[in-house]
């Protein structure tokens, strides 16, 4: 895979929500993006706050035939009155027409009376690209040369995956669309296209958005609840990049949660197998998907705190950093524990298929999986707020075998770890 233009040093900064919230915090991502900048720096951002929780709320409304002008208005009042602080005018670019579009398409939702695919992709991705207006024009305030990007210009969604127009549940909302992947090669074209646009040259700064992409035909996608990262990781890989770093709110990955263990500290190396476990064991602050295209061109990932910007943080690359075996302790919490047993399930060829299929369709991913080898039970942990779904959808599924006695209503064991 070769990167969109190797002769460039390229470095990939992105900044969460969070580091995002406010005007002030917005001027001390400026600040770090001053202090780090060498070469070209690509910017990722994500939606600014709480906006993306805010736009599905006003989906919500719109679906249920809520009021929704309030929420809009809501969002007008935010944005004007951080543009005034960054830049001392109200008025963003393109931000009324943008609440026009949103306006109409919240009518048309609360007559549909449901949310289908594009319109949800759609709509939850304005807080990122007012995100990436935000900091390139209060950038360009600051003297620097930026220019802001739509990534939905850019990162093209592999065509096997599920962009179908069908409505969204609220699993689907809920846990990220691991189901979506971009496609490296048909992305590097068109990055490396975007490049040449001589409109371009001088500013050695590009700020992009997180979370959002577009498939083939240009039909808007999105990339899961906390995708600005794989985002950034996309580009790192695009751009055959020094380095990508993830500013957040923490110190880096902590070798314990910090709320449970209070001598924890920050570990200083991992390799990219270490971070996929621990991001996989509830070290949130890495979307599993991260590593992958980075890992490929071994791109290091520094995770670093925007309140430290000083501090190292936590560099994830080839090579583990140290000899300890152990390098960190984490738990998963929130767990349920199913268990389908009886003598009904011992060599019947089948039934744990019935039985994954059965929690496939519900839309429950399992954690962990155990079968003894007498085949009389199989345990299943999956996310506690999904057990009672999965009870349901199991006790209907087995019923037959239920009424003869040759297997148990399901066990369910909740709030485990
Ligand atoms: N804004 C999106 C979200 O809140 C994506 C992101 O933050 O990475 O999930
Ligand atoms: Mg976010």
């Amino acid at each position: 895979m070769s990167s969109a233009k190797p002769e460039t040093r390229w470095a990939v900064h992105k900044f969460g929500g969070s580091s995002l919230a406010d005007a002030r915090a917005f001027a001390s991502v400026a600040d770090l993006v001053a202090m780090s900048h060498q070469g070209h720096s690509m910017v990722v951002v994500s939606a600014m706050g709480q906006t993306t929780d805010h736009l599905m709320a006003l989906m919500d409304a719109a679906v249920a035939g809520d009021p929704t002008d309030a929420l809009i208005e809501q969002l007008r009042i935010d944005y004007d009155s951080i543009a005034s602080e960054l830049l001392g005018k109200t008025g963003m670019p393109h931000f009324e027409a943008d609440l026009g579009d949103i306006q109409l398409l919240c009518q048309t939702l609360s007559t549909l009376r449901c949310l289908p695919r594009p319109a949800y992709d759609f709509l939850v991705g304005f807080g990122e690209l007012w995100s990436s207006r935000l900091l390139s024009q209060y950038l360009n305030h600051r003297g620097m040369q930026a220019s802001a990007l739509d990534a939905r210009e850019i990162l093209v969604t592999r065509a096997d995956d599920q962009t179908g127009s069908s409505a969204v549940t609220q699993q689907a909302t809920d846990h990220g669309r691991l189901d979506v992947n971009v496609d490296l090669d048909a992305s590097a074209q068109r990055l490396e296209s975007w490049l040449e646009d001589p409109l371009l040259h001088g500013s050695d700064i590009i700020v992009t958005t997180g979370f959002i992409a577009a498939t083939v035909d240009r039909m808007p996608v999105t990339l899961g609840r906390n995708g600005s990262n794989y985002s950034a990781a996309v580009f790192g890989h695009l751009l055959g990049a020094d380095q990508v770093t993830i500013w957040t709110d923490v110190p880096g990955i902590m070798n314990a949660d910090p709320r449970w263990v209070s001598e924890a500290t920050t570990i200083a190396t991992l390799s990219y197998a270490e971070a996929l476990e621990l991001a996989y064991f509830g070290a949130s602050v890495l979307h599993p998907r991260t590593i992958g295209p980075l890992r490929e061109l071994a791109i290091p990932l520094r995770i670093a705190s925007t309140f430290e910007p000083r501090e190292p943080g936590t560099v994830i690359g080839e090579k583990s950093g140290q000899t300890r075996s152990i390098k960190g302790v984490t738990a998963v919490t929130e767990v349920a524990l199913l268990t389908l047993k009886g003598p009904g399930l011992a060599r019947v060829i089948g039934s744990s298929e019935r039985l994954f299929d059965v929690l496939k369709q519900a839309g429950i991913s399992a954690i962990l999986i155990a079968q003894a080898s007498s085949e009389q039970a199989i345990s299943v942990a999956i996310d506690d707020h999904l057990a009672e779904r999965a009870q349901a959808a199991v006790d209907e599924q087995f019923a037959l075998e239920i009424s003869r006695q040759q297997i148990e209503p399901l066990q369910v064991y909740r709030q485990c770890s």
